[in-house]
């Protein structure tokens, strides 16, 4: 490909992105495929001579766009709603092009540098103190895998050279996290060889936050029968219900144990920039370590996760090694690599798109799209609350509503099965798209607000839809 042809196809691909990004729902949010429809569609073979990039394109508009569950669609409510914004969609095309393999500061000092001062700024905004210093990674699980690692490193004198059974530690350790923590946390400990075994899932409350009277009993419990306690995740904004650990009380657990504090505040870490928030976050300054998600709630196009440290020595320690053909003047005289903070090598340049994002919507910008979206989440779970053939079945700290239908035809031993049939039909609709979690053994459906171009309208259609779909579903 040529530069003229490049130029030509860019301009087009430029136009359709712009396009889409305006107008992603004309699409249905689930894409109207079965498994293996793409696959069948595709040849088996890879291509043995060029073919025209016109060609290529003409496939991807017939065959890929089909198969796209549309995350950019303003009726997307599932999981949790994300955004591609236009300033962000811009910095990966332009992080594709400069193809920086940030490994060293020799191998790129735009990424290294750029990557200190963006999350710094992100710092301040959510109102950590200085005394964290960031690192960007792709997800949080990998994020919680190295704030695992970092505290096994800690705990454990020569684990990285002895190992976990052969080091001086023979004991068993614990990690512990609420039965409300995300799965990340057990396959941490799964891949650091701690063992499954090694997480504690400690009671939730009522609200489905952490009981820490029960943490403080395990922990005794445990240390009291020679196993080794290492760390606790907290979690501010739960996957399920967006709860908020007690992280101060925690904090004092931890400080008060010696064990290594990790806040796992994925999605909602970057509502600590709203004032009023706050306070939910108490205590997560005390924290030895904390993950934020900005490709969930701060429009940066997937995948960048902030991980913050106070011991980042800690980190370096655990990770750090240097080949001699990877040795520099700079390395050797203290300037940090980014390869020296985490288990790959290579790094691509993430933070040019965060640095674009906060930059064109500005801290003032991004805490009017938060308010809207907290504004929308409320009034949805009011509607809820107000409606007797509905329930909430958690409280909404954030932008995410878990509730439950409950007409009063249905027993209370098919509510599972409606509200199963009624996400179906709902999310069959393509208008919008829901998705649903298990509370207190109960099926709870979801709807999280978090996309950059969801309104008023599309939650007052969810709901219609949700109410309508519901009658009809009796009616049966
Ligand atoms: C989404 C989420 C994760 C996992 O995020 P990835 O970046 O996909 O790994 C972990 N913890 C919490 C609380 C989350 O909401």
């Amino acid at each position: 490909m040529d530069a003229s042809e490049f130029r030509r196809h860019g301009h087009s691909l430029v136009e359709w992105i712009a396009d889409y990004l305006e107008h992603s729902d004309r699409y249905p949010v689930l894409p109207r495929v079965a498994p293996g429809d793409l696959t069948r569609a595709l040849p088996p073979h890879p291509p043995e001579s060029a073919e025209p990039f016109d060609a290529v394109i003409g496939d991807f508009q017939r065959l890929i766009v089909p198969a796209l569950t549309h995350w950019n669609h303003p009726g997307f409510f599932g999981y949790f709603a994300i955004s591609a914004s236009p300033p962000g969609v811009l910095a990966e095309f332009l992080s594709a092009a400069l193809n920086q393999q940030a490994m060293l500061w020799k191998t790129s000092p735009a990424a290294t540098e750029l990557e200190g001062v963006t999350l710094g700024w992100l710092r301040q905004l959510v109102g950590l103190p200085p005394s964290f210093e960031g690192v960007i990674y792709d997800t949080a699980s990998i994020s919680t895998l190295h704030a695992l690692a970092a505290a096994r490193e800690a705990a454990i004198p020569y684990v990285r050279t002895q190992g976990v059974r052969g080091s001086s530690t023979q004991s068993p350790v614990r990690v512990y996290c609420s039965d409300q923590a995300h799965s990340s946390v057990d396959k941490a400990v799964i891949l650091l060889g701690l063992g499954h075994d090694a997480l504690c899932r400690v009671k939730s409350d009522e609200r489905f936050c952490m009981s820490v009277a029960a943490l403080r009993e395990a922990v005794t419990r445990d240390r009291a029968a020679g196993v080794l306690p290492i760390a606790v995740v907290a979690t501010v904004g739960t996957t399920s219900t967006t709860s908020a650990d007690p992280v101060a009380a925690i904090a004092a657990v931890c400080e008060a144990e010696g064990l290594w504090l990790h806040v796992d505040a994925a999605y909602a870490g970057v509502a600590a920039m709203m004032p009023e928030l706050r306070p939910m976050f108490a205590g997560w300054e005390r924290a030895d370590s904390v993950v934020i998600n900005p490709h969930k709630w701060l429009f940066v196009p997937f995948d960048l996760s902030a991980f913050y440290t106070r011991r980042m020595d800690v980190l370096r320690q655990a990770f750090a090694l240097v080949p001699e053909y990877l040795r520099t003047a700079e390395g050797s005289a203290g300037v940090p690599n980014l390869m020296d903070t985490g288990v790959q090598l290579g790094r691509r340049f993430r933070a040019l798109k965060l640095w674009m994002v906060l930059r064109a919507y500005g801290a003032e910008g991004i805490r009017v799209l938060l308010a809207e979206h907290l504004r929308l989440a409320n009034m949805f779970a009011a509607w809820v609350d107000v409606d007797p053939r509905f329930e909430r079945l958690a409280p909404t700290p954030f932008s995410v509503v878990c509730f439950r239908a409950v007409p009063p035809s249905v027993p209370p031993s098919d509510l599972d099965v409606f509200n199963e049939r009624l996400l179906d039909a709902v999310n069959a609709t393509g208008e919008v798209f829901l998705s649903h979690t298990r509370l207190n053994g109960a099926v709870a459906l979801r709807l999280a607000v978090g996309h950059m171009r969801t309104t008023e309208t599309h939650v007052a259609r969810a709901w219609e839809l949700l109410r309508e779909k519901a009658v009809g579903l009796v009616g049966l």
